[in-house]
C-alpha cells in the first residue's frame, strides 16, 4: 500500500508552493509531499507589495532553476497566505503581519507574472489540506486540523472538501469561546481558546503572575535556565518533532528577546532591573520540573484545549483530529488532561469514532499544503 502511494506520488505533476509568512516567505518546487527545491526570503523592514512581490517572483524562478524545472512543467502555483482573504478571487485583505498590504489581488498578480494557474488559500486551511492529502489525515474524509503555536488556527475537511463558509472564514477554531466570562482576545471576542492556550498566552499568563509577585519559583527556574543557557550554545533541551515555523519559534530560544537583552546587560556590567520575561517553552520546562505556577498554567491550557476538542468533536464528528504546532509538542503533560476532558465530556458516538493524533508533515507543512492546493483544485488524485 505504501509502495503504491509512493509510486503514485512519482506520477504527480510538479507544483510550486509559496508560504507567505509575516517575517519569512518560503517558496518550493514540489512533487506531492516531496520538496525538490526550496528558496526562502525575509520580508524585511519594508514588506510593501511593490517591493516584496518582485522578490517572491525571483525566489520562485530560483526554486525552479534549483529543481531543474521549467514553468511549462509546473501545474500551478499554490499560495498559503494569512487571512483574511477571499480564496475565490485570490485577494488578500489586511493581514496583521504584513504592514501596508491592503486588498492585494495576489492571484491575478501571480497569474500575470507566470501565466499558469494560481490558487490562494488561508494558511491554516492549506496546512490542514497538506495533512489531509499527504500526512496524518490520509484516507480520512472528515478531518480537523488544529494548530497551536503562537496563535491557534484550524483547517476543517468535510467530505473531502475544505470547509470555507460563506466567505472563507470557517475553521477559526482558535476563536471558539471556551470561557465566556474570560479575558478579551485579540480578535475582539471573549475567552477564546487562543486567549488561554496559545504559546503567546501561556507566556503572558506566566509573566502576569511574575509581575504580580506570584512567580518567585518560576523566576528562579528561569534565571537558572538563563545562566545555564549562556554557557550552552544549543538551548533545545526538549526533543522536538514536527518543527514547523512556530515550533522553531517556541523551541529554539528559551527566552524572549528581552531576556537576551537582560543577559547582555548582565555581562556588560550595567544592571538595569528589568523584569525577566519568560516564553512558553520556559513555562513548559518549569512545569516539567514541577514548578507549581507553571504546572497550573499548562494544566489550565491543556483543559481548555480538551474543551475545544470536545466542541470540535460535537460540531464536526470528525474521523480524525490532527494536532500541529509547537505547543502540542509538550507531550503528555498537555495531552493527557486534554484527552481526559474528551473522555469525560464528549458524546459517546462521536467520541468513540474519533482519533486524536499528532501532525506528520513537520517543518514543511506550509509548503506542502500550499502545493496541495493545485492537486485539490484540479481534482488530481494523490
Ligand atoms: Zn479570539
Amino acid at each position: 500500500m505504501q509502495n503504491e502511494d509512493i509510486n503514485m506520488q512519482d506520477q504527480l505533476p510538479l507544483v510550486v508552493g509559496v508560504d507567505l509568512g509575516g517575517t519569512q516567505i518560503r517558496t518550493a518546487v514540489l512533487r506531492g509531499p516531496t520538496l525538490l527545491s526550496r528558496v526562502g526570503l525575509l520580508t524585511g523592514e519594508n514588506p510593501l507589495p511593490d517591493r516584496l512581490l518582485p522578490r517572491i517572483y525571483i525566489a520562485i524562478q530560483e526554486a525552479l532553476d534549483k529543481a531543474g524545472a521549467t514553468l511549462e512543467q509546473v501545474a500551478g502555483i499554490g499560495i498559503a497566505a494569512p487571512g483574511p482573504l477571499d480564496y475565490r478571487t485570490g485577494v488578500i485583505f489586511t493581514p496583521p503581519n504584513l504592514a501596508g498590504w491592503d486588498r492585494v489581488p495576489l492571484r491575478d498578480l501571480f497569474t500575470e507574472q507566470f501565466h499558469i494557474p494560481v490558487f490562494v488559500e488561508n494558511d491554516a486551511h492549506t496546512a490542514g489540506l497538506g495533512e489531509y492529502m499527504f500526512g496524518a489525515g490520509r484516507g480520512a474524509n472528515n478531518m480537523v486540523y488544529l494548530t497551536i503555536s503562537t496563535g491557534i488556527g484550524g483547517g476543517v475537511i468535510i467530505d473531502g472538501k475544505i470547509l470555507e463558509g460563506v466567505n472563507g472564514s470557517a475553521g477559526e477554531l482558535g476563536h471558539m469561546t471556551i470561557d465566556w466570562h474570560g479575558e478579551r482576545c485579540n480578535c475582539g471576542n471573549i475567552g477564546c481558546l487562543e486567549s488561554i492556550a496559545s504559546g503567546t498566552n501561556i507566556a503572558r499568563k506566566a509573566n502576569e503572575a511574575i509581575q504580580a509577585g506570584e512567580g518567585i519559583e518560576l523566576l528562579t527556574f528561569a534565571r537558572t535556565m538563563l545562566e545555564h543557557s549562556s554557557t550552552v550554545p544549543d538551548r533545545s533541551a526538549l526533543p522536538t518533532q514536527g518543527d514547523d515555523a512556530s515550533t522553531v519559534e517556541l523551541h529554539s530560544s528559551i527566552f524572549t528577546r528581552r531576556d537576551e537583552l537582560k543577559a547582555g546587560s548582565q555581562t556588560g556590567g550595567e544592571q538595569q532591573e528589568e523584569p525577566l520575561h519568560v516564553n512558553a517553552r520556559t513555562v513548559a520546562l518549569a512545569a516539567e520540573a514541577g514548578v507549581p505556577l507553571a504546572r497550573a498554567i499548562i494544566q489550565n491550557a491543556a483543559e481548555a484545549i480538551g474543551v475545544g476538542l470536545v466542541n470540535i468533536i460535537h460540531c464536526f464528528n470528525p474521523e480524525i483530529i490532527i494536532l500541529g504546532g509547537g505547543v502540542t509538542q509538550m507531550g503528555p503533560m498537555l495531552m493527557e488532561p486534554a484527552l481526559r476532558v474528551i473522555q469525560e465530556r464528549a458524546m459517546k458516538l462521536p467520541r468513540e469514532s474519533v482519533r486524536v493524533v499528532q501532525a506528520q508533515l513537520g517543518a514543511s507543512v506550509g509548503l506542502i499544503g500550499a502545493g496541495s492546493l493545485i492537486y485539490y483544485h484540479k481534482n488530481i488524485k494523490v
